[in-house]
């Protein structure tokens, strides 16, 4: 299995070269020559597998010049004792045929852990086979859950650094806490003024400025990155695509071949991404369903094909997915246009010039077969929070509520009653005040974090998880706020070169 780049096909390279880089040179996406396919032998295989096992079984499709020992032991590593439920990521009845996916069930209670607490395996195993003895700097740009889910997975492994930037009122007062009183002697935390497409940005110019590499070079280190950019991060979450198909399967919930939809919860393309890869590689899959919050660049991308990033940007109560540069998209685009790199260079660059651009009509006919899409907003997204806990029981967080929204109003339109996985990417408790805030017309008791916790533990019966409560009365570590310009200092700085 060979990586190139979306905007070098020339390129090739390995699994290795793709996770300890990042990100190729020339500022493109590493992606997979081919996709591997799978048959319905397999699948059925992985219905008597555990998650563990089902990890090794699906990676091992990918990163081919990693030794099978090496994967798993890091597969063992990553899932065994670190995730509150068994089953990793299981998969909950909703209502009649629609599943819940729950992807939050780890250290950090949001989705990024199913990849975040891997990817640190992947990629010092990388590193040893093609970074000679550099030390890996990981520059984290975070919408909130990433930044903690990358410190919680980096934190004290040796060989490695890692610095998170978060925008300093873009993320929810849990998310902060969580990320500002982070542990370990390898870490660094520091917000900055703006958005997250602002701390996105200014971690994608660091990246790739040749001067700050040669910089890190000289003091024998190399960058890489644990955003979904990295292809390490998105392969883990193919995993539990096949995983919840075959939990249905194993269920009695589906035969083997029927297909199923999944209605994904999209900040930056990542996770719905690697549904894709999924359905590509032969899972049974009919529509990927896109939810988008207020920010609903991607709907209208998705059903009309004009992707225009030109518009205002809300802050919303589901701030992970408060994001109007989906860099993600750039690997489905590549790959729609036939691992055309000349034709995405050609689309990113109307981008980066005039802020949009259109695909054209084959492209356009291959996404709408492929994906529905829906936005909800704020008060959309609170109604369908205290709906369905009134009509099913289900506490869900605020970007679950998008998706959950998103599928009714996709039922509602098109009749489809294809069997539905919902991915579910955080827990409510991540975001207590919205969720109280919805579940109640009364005004909240207090401003404390921890106070609302309890109240809408009180409220709902449904006990928040250990991680979160025990982080009452931390003192935060890292209190630094910069502005874009001042990042490369602060990384500079924070590594302690010049
Ligand atoms: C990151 C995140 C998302 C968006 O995922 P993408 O891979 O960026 O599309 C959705 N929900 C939560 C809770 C997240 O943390």
């Amino acid at each position: 299995m060979e990586y190139t780049s979306t905007r070098n096909n020339t390129l090739r390279e390995t699994a290795s070269f793709a996770i300890a880089n990042g990100i190729s040179k020339e500022g493109g996406l590493f992606v997979p020559t081919t996709i591997p396919q799978v048959d319905a032998d397999f699948i059925a295989s992985l219905a008597k597998k555990t998650y563990i096992e089902q990890a090794r079984d699906v990676l091992s499709l990918f990163l081919t010049d990693y030794p099978a020992a090496e994967l798993a032991a890091a597969t063992e590593g990553a899932y065994t004792g670190r995730f509150g439920s068994e089953a990793v990521a299981p998969v909950v009845p909703l209502t009649g045929n629609t599943y819940v996916l729950e992807l939050f069930r780890g250290p950090t209670c949001a989705f990024k852990d199913m990849a975040l607490q891997l990817l640190p395996y992947l990629l010092t195993g990388a590193a040893k086979r093609v970074s000679d003895g550099k030390e890996t700097v990981i520059l984290v740009a975070t919408s909130g859950d990433t930044g903690k889910a990358a410190l919680e997975g980096f934190k004290d492994v040796p060989g490695t650094k890692i610095l998170v930037f978060f925008p300093s009122d873009g993320v929810s007062p849990m998310q902060k806490l969580q990320m500002t009183t982070q542990e370990g002697a390898n870490v660094g935390v520091c917000a900055i003024k703006g958005n997250f497409d602002d701390a996105q940005t200014g971690v994608k110019a660091i990246f790739t400025d040749p001067a700050v590499r040669e910089t890190l070079a000289r003091h024998n280190m190399q960058f890489s990155s644990a955003n979904s950019i990295n292809w390490g991060r998105l392969v883990p979450q193919i995993v539990y695509y096949f995983s919840a198909y075959a939990g249905l399967l194993a269920a009695g919930k589906i035969r083997n071949g029927d297909k199923v939809n999944f209605c994904v919860p999209t900040g930056n393309f990542g996770n719905i991404l690697a549904a894709y890869y999924a359905k590509e590689m032969g899972l049974p899959v009919n529509k990927l369903i896109c939810a988008s919050n207020e920010n609903d660049v991607l709907t209208e991308f998705l059903t009309t094909g004009r992707y225009n990033r030109v518009r205002p940007f809300h802050t919303t109560v589901s701030p992970s997915m408060d994001i109007l540069i989906s860099s993600n998209l750039e690997r489905l685009l590549f790959h729609l246009a036939g691992n055309d790199s000349e034709k995405t260079k050609a689309l990113f660059a109307a981008l980066a010039k005039t802020g949009e651009y259109t695909v054209d009509g084959t492209m356009l006919s291959a996404i709408r077969a492929l994906f529905a899409a829906g936005s909800a907003n704020d008060a959309g997204t609170k109604e369908t929070i205290r709906d369905t806990f009134e009509k099913t029981g289900y506490l869900c967080d605020t970007h679950t509520a998008v998706a959950i929204r998103v599928y009714n109003e996709y039922c509602a339109k098109t009749g489809d009653g294809t069997p539905t996985v919902i991915a579910s990417t955080a827990s409510p408790y991540k975001f207590s005040r919205a969720v109280l805030g919805a579940l109640t017309n009364e005004s909240l008791p207090s401003d404390d974090e921890f106070e609302t916790l309890s109240a809408l533990e009180a409220k709902t019966g449904v006990k928040a998880p250990e991680n979160l409560r025990t982080l009452r009365g931390k003192t935060p570590r890292f209190t630094d706020v910069c502005t874009q310009a001042e990042m490369e200092e602060k990384v500079f700085g924070l590594l302690g070169v010049r």
